[in-house]
């Protein structure tokens, strides 16, 4: 059977979109295939060819859902179409409908069962949702085995060459030097995570709390000065699965979330985020409960509390003189590249760099976080370098992002083309 067309509690009843919710059918059969998005889409621009187009993916999807084809997760030009969207949104964005491309092919990715991370990178960073004591522990493990060097050995030894454990070199390469407790860190500034009558949760996102926890406590320290603030630790939000897995194990995981929230005030407090990629998953998360009204609303409260840390931003900031310099935002996310924290935060480097703030076009820049779109092949670095080239030509000397995962990931890319070049979290500046 046609594995698009089977149902399946994996998979999504209707999308949210801009003009209201929409059968998969008919989300797909809104593209009129004008070809606006063509240009606007990352990998149609490095490989020109109709299949690697928006158009095309909401193509296949229409004909496979109308029983014109029967797709098959062994087609090699299947896999390639799919496995190489980077979700981004860049083709919903100029889209006169609004067609949700990246949900289309994260709908696909299911039906099929496709996955496009390593199965031991995958089967790690679910436990966070399924086990997230086992996955803190062996997260420590982790990071205390690459500080003693182990991680180097290994990639000297080879053993990081073979299939499935590539992923290694990379992550090795993109942290910073060394990777402080988060814990520890806010024991010996003796910051406080808990509080009587709290009035704002702060939820780290899986790279701030693990791999960049100095910047998770200086969103800590700032929230603090507007709020009182508890920290939810090691707390997955259902966006891993969402991405990678099944909307069972997502919902799941956020209906832990939503439990928990309402437990504090009545689902009231505000819960503050300092990943685009968490914020526009949970404003999305009404859509996961389409068809059952009590989760529905509560997903919605849940939605409605949720917050980017441009939110907390304080009213003055200014910026030391050596970074005056041209800049540009990075939109790297998933998903929505037009939801309110991206224009707060242009409008923030609008005010700190005046005429020296470089606006990015929806051509411009995209590289995707790493881990997020492709597990095969190199179109990631490829797509990352075509960014790099466009921040040269317009000599900016510092590039900002929404994610602690897509700064880590430029951070990457710019040490071995152009390491003049800074690469910060925004919350870096306040
Ligand atoms: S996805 Fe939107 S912009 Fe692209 S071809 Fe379809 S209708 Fe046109
Ligand atoms: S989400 Fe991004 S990569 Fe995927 S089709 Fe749209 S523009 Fe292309």
């Amino acid at each position: 059977m046609n594995p698009f067309l089977r149902f399946s509690r994996r998979r999504l009843d209707r999308l949210y979109t801009p003009f209201g919710p929409r059968t998969l059918y008919n989300s797909a059969a809104y593209c009129t295939r004008c070809g606006s998005c063509m240009q606007a889409c990352p990998l149609y621009q490095l490989i020109p060819q109709e299949t690697y187009s928006p158009r095309g993916r909401n193509q296949l999807l229409r004909l496979a859902l109308e029983q014109k084809i029967n797709p098959n997760a062994q087609d090699p030009v299947l896999l390639e179409l799919l496995q190489t969207c980077t979700l981004c949104g860049r083709c919903t964005q100029v889209c006169p409908g609004r067609v949700p491309t990246a949900e289309h092919v994260l709908e696909m990715r299911r039906a099929l069962n496709l996955q496009v991370l390593p199965k031991i990178l995958f089967s790690f960073l679910q436990w966070r949702e399924t086990r997230p004591r086992l996955f803190k522990k062996l997260a420590h493990v982790s990071l205390f085995l690459r500080r003693i060097y182990a991680l180097k050995f290994l990639r000297f030894s080879g053993l990081t060459l073979f299939p499935g454990l590539r992923w290694l070199n990379h992550l090795d390469c993109i942290l910073p030097k060394r990777t402080p407790n988060l814990q520890r860190l806010l024991r010996k500034e003796k910051v406080s995570t808990t509080a009587k009558n709290p009035t704002l949760i702060y939820l780290p996102s899986l790279e701030t709390e693990f791999l960049l926890p100095h910047l998770a406590l200086k969103i800590l320290k700032t929230a603090q000065k507007k709020a009182s603030v508890i920290t939810w630790s090691n707390t997955a939000t259902g966006l891993f699965s969402y991405v990678y897995g099944d909307l069972r194990q997502s919902r799941r995981t956020l209906r832990r979330l939503i439990k928990r929230h309402a437990r504090l005030a009545n689902g009231h407090l505000s819960l503050l985020t300092d990943s685009l990629d968490v914020y526009n998953f949970l404003k999305r998360a009404p859509q996961l409960f389409a068809g059952n009204p009590h989760w529905e609303e509560q997903a919605r409260q849940l939605a409605d509390s949720v917050q980017f840390v441009t939110d907390i931003f304080p009213k003055k900031l200014t910026l030391p003189p050596q970074q005056n310099n041209p800049a540009l935002l990075e939109y790297g996310t998933i998903l929505d590249r037009q939801s309110p924290p991206v224009k707060q935060a242009e409008a923030i480097l609008y005010t700190l760099f005046g005429k020296n703030f470089v606006e990015c076009l929806y051509t411009d820049a995209g590289a995707p976080a790493f881990g997020y779109a492709f597990a095969k092949g190199n179109r990631a670095d490829q797509i990352g370098l075509k960014t790099i080239e466009k921040i040269q030509r317009a000599q900016i000397k510092t590039v900002f992002t929404l994610s602690g995962l897509t700064a880590l990931e430029l951070a990457y890319l710019f040490k071995h083309v152009s390491p003049a070049v800074r690469v910060q979290h925004l919350a870096d500046i306040i």
